[in-house]
């Protein structure tokens, strides 16, 4: 449906890229979540795969988190994740990311 896909949260963008190399190989640990919260229409595949599980409630976009505003729900959070925003850097050749831990996830999708 698309060439380019771009992840947001609470109004601020947290991955970009081309449609492949993000939804296989998601870097952002929102997008990594979303990712896997899509069904694999096989029985054995969808039992065998590990799924990130988000905790915790929607922040209210009025008054979003500081630092990154993901953080509150974030499996890798760390104290900089508080103080500071994280900036959008190109991870991989204009695969962009606003994450200070941010690491490729290759993700089980199935073939389309
Ligand atoms: S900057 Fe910190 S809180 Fe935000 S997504 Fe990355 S690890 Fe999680």
């Amino acid at each position: 449906m698309s060439d380019k896909v771009m992840v947001m949260y609470l109004g601020r963008t947290m991955e970009m890229a081309d449609s492949k190399p993000l939804t296989t190989g998601p870097r952002h640990p929102y997008s990594q979540a979303l990712i896997a919260s899509v069904p694999i229409p096989d029985p054995v595949l969808e039992r065998a795969r590990k799924r990130p599980v988000l905790e915790g409630e929607l922040p209210s976009p009025l008054r979003p988190p500081s630092g990154c505003v993901f953080r509150t729900r974030c499996p890798k959070a760390q104290a900089i994740c508080t103080e500071i925003r994280p900036p959008m850097t190109d991870a991989d050749n204009g695969h962009m990311v606003a994450c200070h831990f941010e690491e490729k996830q290759e993700m089980l999708v199935f073939a389309r």
